[in-house]
């Protein structure tokens, strides 16, 4: 029942934005505070993205739109993902959303309930949990393991399906742990679900394209025998640097297209019309922008992980996508979450414990490296400072 004041008291949060508002609140005390927790690039949207939102609210686009989109837009969509991995998609079945994290609620939304299992990464991205824990279905943890690349296991994850299971969740490139998984791994998975037609799947794929090391993204669309039952999530937040416009998309098979459709009128209408010009314009101008910024990652990604190996107690693989790392911290002997306070509280550096992400997080921190590298240089120093000094002192 969601309608219960029980069901509002098991919605979870983020405790990223926690975290971002303390060091604010720290930084506006004076103090040096280098942010390391949330999950958004540093850098600013691209000019001709601004100028083309700009050029909306001049050109007196100030009205609703359809609850779906604006066909442009929704057209330019079904361009990209064509363009980028050879599939094609009808504009039909694209919706335009307010943020990736809209896709999540919908979809978990239109398969939770008591009864159901909803099979999600853990460590993952909280709100998964949150969400399927206020439908009421059971929160099934998908283990996501270091041993593993911090790749999901196809063999783990069918093995954990049951007749219950409505919707499994898959996010790779991923956050916390910047682990991709690879092509053999998702033949595998989407093989073995030919057993289970009634299981739907959301391929979170908002870090699509930040892959390294010529990792190639496998969009999980490329699959015909699950098309009718996948939900695509992406967006605008991370790859063109617009977690502030709120814009992304959701590609939705049958009738959970029209189910999303009035879902969206029922909640936001449609999203704000200047922000859809926006993202036309990111999708069909030019793209040096994110390259710029994903090789600028790529360097900052080799710094961080070289740092973090020489940490006293801490050890990193190196992330294939996204822009965090998650590393090590066992032989620290310290727990994630009064690590990470400790290091905001004591050196100004502010990044997330694992178990924030998970109780599989349990011994792991995640540093997103979307700062300066010199900054994360400092930010390095001081937790190798902090770290000795706390041996020292045992
Ligand atoms: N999915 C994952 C895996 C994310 O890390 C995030 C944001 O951090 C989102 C979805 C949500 O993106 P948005 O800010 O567009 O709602």
């Amino acid at each position: 029942m969601l309608n219960t004041i029980a069901a509002f008291d098991r919605i979870g949060e983020e405790n990223a934005f926690a975290v971002l508002a303390r060091a604010t609140a720290l930084a506006a005390q004076g103090r040096d505070i280098i942010n390391l927790g949330i999950g958004q690039p540093d850098f600013r949207t691209p000019e001709h993205i601004v100028e083309a939102a700009i050029k909306a609210l001049k050109d007196g686009h100030h009205g609703y739109t359809p609850a779906t989109g604006i066909l442009p837009l929704r057209e330019a969509v079904a361009a990209d993902l064509h363009k980028r991995y050879g599939v094609s998609v009808s504009p039909d079945e694209v919706m335009i959303m307010p943020g990736g994290k809209p896709t999540m609620f919908m979809s978990i939304l239109m398969f939770g309930e008591p009864g159901a299992e909803i099979l999600y990464p853990d460590p993952g991205f909280p709100i998964y949990r949150s969400m399927i824990e206020f439908t009421g279905a059971k929160p099934v943890p998908i283990p996501i393991r270091e041993e593993n690349g911090f790749a999901f296991s196809a063999e783990e994850t069918l093995g954990l399906i049951t007749d219950k299971t409505r919707l499994i969740i898959i996010n790779s490139p991923a956050n916390p742990t910047g682990g991709v998984t690879p092509k053999a791994e998702v033949d595998k998975f989407v093989a073995g679900l030919e057993k289970w037609p009634n299981v739907a799947v959301m391929s979170d794929e908002i870090y699509d394209q930040m892959t390294y090391d010529g990792e190639k993204h496998v969009c999980l669309l490329s699959y015909p025998s699950i098309r009718d039952r996948l939900i695509l999530l992406n967006g605008w937040s991370k790859t063109y640097a617009m977690t502030g416009w709120r814009l992304g998309y959701a590609v939705f098979p049958g009738k959970l297209y029209d189910y999303a459709r009035k879902l969206a009128v029922n909640l936001h209408s449609c999203v704000n019309a200047p922000t859809q010009f926006a993202g036309l314009a990111a999708l069909t101008g030019p793209q040096d922008a994110v390259r710029a910024m994903v090789a600028e990652f790529d360097k900052r990604r080799k710094v961080v992980v070289e740092g973090l190996n020489k940490l006293e107690g801490v050890s990193c693989i190196m992330p294939k996508g996204a822009f965090y790392a998650f590393p090590n911290i066992k032989k620290t002997g310290w727990k994630a979450k009064p690590l990470a306070n400790a290091l905001l509280d004591e050196t100004g550096v502010a990044l997330i414990g694992g178990p924030d992400f998970g109780v599989l997080g349990e011994g792991y921190l995640r540093l997103s490296y979307a700062n300066s590298t010199e900054n994360i240089v400092k930010a390095l120093g001081r937790m190798g400072d902090f770290l000795a000094k706390r041996k020292a002192a045992e």
